[in-house]
């Protein structure tokens, strides 16, 4: 028996040292790929359902390897968050992201917006603030146009600093939202406290919501969600809407903004200017 476990336990640290080795050589190469610009913002549209017009578009950073291909932000973001490097990423894709803003903007489109998601570090880091008015100068957009996600565990990290950064990046125009609304320890205190001015509600809720589907309590929950934000005067966006049902149910229910497959996948800008030129022309 203590044979058998010595073996696990030597099996075990073997396949620790092989995930060390993996997570070296993928940390070596996100250092090289932010130097070397192989990362990009890809755009997702944002749909109004009172309008039935594209307002703006998320932006969800992608990983062009030359070898590997594109590779998910699931995959290297929080690697990133460990070793530092997301605030030199989340630098670069608010910049570009306010850059192609304004390309749309100068294009005919002036009222578009940019969602822009913010890790947890990054918002913390002392400097955020005139980060964020940086790109919005060197980019010349309005401070109305940018939209920050942030979920709650970036928020609950440190309450009174969070609440204080918040209203600071509120004062400058800036709007805020809450992203993965309903995942994680949700406490319903937040958003009195918290000065936010939307709310995305997780794709979680979203995925199963259907007239025939028997489960309802999906569509229960986002009702409710949906109402308590009416009385909060605050926008609701559900996020992972992938059938027509989906967005008619959603519409049905008073939400204000749909994003998901249905409407587009992520696109490179140039694919995303496309879409939005195909769009405001039919
Ligand atoms: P998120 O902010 O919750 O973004 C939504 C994710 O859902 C995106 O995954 C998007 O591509 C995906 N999605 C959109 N519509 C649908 C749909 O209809 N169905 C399904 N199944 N999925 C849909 P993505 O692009 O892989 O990003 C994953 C996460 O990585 C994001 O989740 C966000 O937390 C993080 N992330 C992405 N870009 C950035 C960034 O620039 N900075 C930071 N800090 N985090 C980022
Ligand atoms: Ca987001
Ligand atoms: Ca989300
Ligand atoms: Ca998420």
């Amino acid at each position: 028996a203590k044979e058998k476990g010595r073996g696990k336990r030597e099996f075990f640290t073997d396949e620790m040292n092989a995930f060390t080795l993996e997570r070296l050589k993928l940390e070596g190469y996100l250092r090289k790929a932010v130097q070397k610009g192989e990362l990009e913002p890809y755009f997702q549209p944002q749909y109004c359902l009172k309008t039935d017009k594209v307002i703006g578009f998320e932006a969800l950073v992608r990983w062009n390897h030359p070898e590997l291909g594109l590779i998910s932000p699931m995959q290297f973001i929080p690697l990133a968050e460990e070793i530092g490097l997301i605030d030199e990423i989340g630098r670069f894709v608010l910049m570009e992201s306010c850059k192609q803003l304004k390309r749309w903007h100068d294009g005919g489109a002036p009222h578009l917006s940019i969602s822009v998601n913010v890790s947890g570090r990054q918002f913390q880091r002392l400097s955020f603030v005139y980060e964020v008015k940086e790109a919005l100068e060197t980019a010349g957009i309005s401070a109305e146009y940018l939209h920050l996600e942030l979920t709650e565990s970036t928020m609950i990290q440190n309450v009174q600093y969070s609440i204080s950064i918040m209203e600071e990046l509120r004062e400058l125009g800036v709007r805020l939202s809450i992203d993965d609304f309903g995942t994680g320890y949700s406490s319903l205190s937040y958003l009195k406290d918290f000065p936010v001015d939307s709310l995305k509600i997780d794709q979680s809720f979203i995925r199963h919501l259907s007239d025939d589907y028997f489960n309802t309590s999906d569509a229960a929950i986002i009702k409710a969600i949906i109402m308590m934000c009416e009385g909060l005067s605050l926008s609701t966006v559900a996020e992972g809407v992938e059938t027509y049902e989906q967005m008619k149910l959603l519409r049905e229910y008073g939400c204000h903004t749909a994003q998901g497959y249905i409407i587009s996948k992520p696109m490179p800008a140039c694919e995303a200017g496309e879409f939005l030129e195909k769009y405001m022309t039919s």
